[in-house]
């Protein structure tokens, strides 16, 4: 007898009718004698609106009371999903993720998972049951309640199917599996049969929101191979597993934009020891993540003072202008500009480890679309750009087409 994790995400459960279709495709693995955990996210649309509710109140809600609000999301699945389990005559019994065991440390909005105890699922699925739990939510060991971030069910199912020592972990979405491109933008992007996780990884915090990164960082940890394929047909999807020697043949394997970025400067930084280290220092004890930095060269004809600029994810973007304009003082920098019209295109390939020329093709595709680039970075795997918004769609159609039409 098998034992498999499946998650099925937002739109997946978007509504009654999509989550009778889960019980049905559940009821059949059942029907074969697996034992079926199924993670659920919330219902497509509802964390947002929830968000939303939450900020038409203040701007900056106060984290512990987002992860309560937040966390009734998922908890409205659970029991609708078990519901239509038992309407087609499947034992089946739903779980909150404090119920489940998974505990997690006192991070509001962004907690780790520290360790799950999954003997009461054990204890379920030996008693016949399909297990639902609820996904993106665990509980400090004092009893808070808390969230894993946007897209945290991910997380929940990789880490159950770990905890579990699952023999299979499927990832249920509303697309065939992991496309060279989000098929959404890109009409020509292809299906791929497998990818390593550190393609996956990369992809995923360079925004191709298919897959949350530290669901893949925590799968890549503990070796748990999974599949993303659709809830709604029974093709393949994509397998996502440790890099093997002909991943590398292909230079390219994939591009993703993240429009969920935004990008402050600093103007007129003192340029002298300690100072990068105090901002980023205060953005960090903020518990604000900060992806791409550049600090231009010295300029000015008096003390020697530079440009500073970083990207943080939007929904960062209030918060961290907030850590800044409180150093103004302290530190005595210039104007600070902040703008969320940025987006960052990257490519990402493990070939890219053993292949030349790569950078330059990137960029002259861009220049021939008349696109700009602000800033760059790049690593072993991937080559990333932080672009203007308004071209973002089409610069990714062109770099799609000169490395993967
Ligand atoms: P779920 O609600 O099932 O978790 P998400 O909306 O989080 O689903 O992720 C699925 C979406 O990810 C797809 O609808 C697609 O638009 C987007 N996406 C972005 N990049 C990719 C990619 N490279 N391959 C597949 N889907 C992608
Ligand atoms: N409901 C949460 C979100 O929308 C978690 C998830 O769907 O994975 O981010
Ligand atoms: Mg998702």
């Amino acid at each position: 007898m098998a034992l498999i994790v499946q998650k099925y995400g937002g739109t997946s459960v978007g509504s009654t009718d999509r989550i009778k279709n889960v019980a049905t495709r559940v009821s059949k693995y059942r029907a074969r004698g697996e034992q079926v955990v199924v993670v659920v996210s919330a219902m497509s649309g509802v964390t947002d609106n929830l968000i939303k509710l939450a900020k038409d109140l203040m701007p900056l809600p106060s984290e512990r009371e987002m992860d309560v609000l937040l966390a009734t999301g998922e908890q409205t699945t659970i029991a609708l999903t078990t519901i239509a389990l038992h309407s087609l005559g499947v034992p089946a019994v739903s779980l909150t993720g404090a119920q489940a065991g998974i505990v997690t440390d006192g991070v509001h909005t962004k907690a780790k998972i520290q360790n799950i105890t999954p003997k009461k699922i054990h204890d379920l699925l030996n008693q016949g049951n399909v297990v639902t739990v609820a996904g993106f939510q665990g509980q400090t060991i004092e009893g808070q309640v808390t969230t894993l971030g946007r897209g945290g069910s991910d997380l929940t199912a990789i880490a159950l199917a770990a905890a579990l020592k699952a023999d299979l972990c499927e990832i249920y979405t509303d697309v065939d599996g992991v496309y060279t491109a989000d098929p959404r933008i890109v009409s020509g992007a292809k299906k791929l049969e497998e990818i390593s996780y550190d393609e996956m990884l990369e992809l995923a915090s360079l925004g191709a929101k298919v897959m949350q990164s530290r669901s893949v960082e925590f799968a890549k940890k503990f070796g748990v191979v999974f599949e993303v394929r659709s809830s709604v047909n029974d093709h393949s999807g994509t397998i996502v597993k440790e890099e093997t020697k002909n991943m590398e043949d292909i230079v390219v394997r994939a591009v993703s934009l993240d429009k969920n970025q935004a990008k402050v400067t600093l103007v007129g930084v003192p340029d002298k020891p300690g100072i990068a280290a105090r901002i980023f220092k205060a953005i960090g004890d903020a518990t604000i993540n900060v992806d791409m930095i550049v600090q231009n060269i010295s300029h000015g004809s008096g003390a020697p003072a530079t440009d500073l600029s970083f990207t943080v994810d939007k929904p960062d973007l209030l918060k961290a202008q907030k850590v800044i304009d409180n150093l103004k003082q302290e530190i005595g920098f210039g104007k600070v500009i902040a703008t969320d019209n940025i987006a960052k295109l990257s490519i990402v390939g493990v070939g890219m480890k053993s292949h030349t020329g790569v950078a330059g093709k990137v960029f002259d595709t861009l220049a021939r679309e008349g696109v700009n680039i602000d800033m760059i970075s790049t690593s072993e795997i991937k080559i990333s750009v932080v672009i203007d918004l308004a071209k973002a769609e089409s610069a990714m159609r062109a770099v799609h087409q000169a490395f993967l039409g």
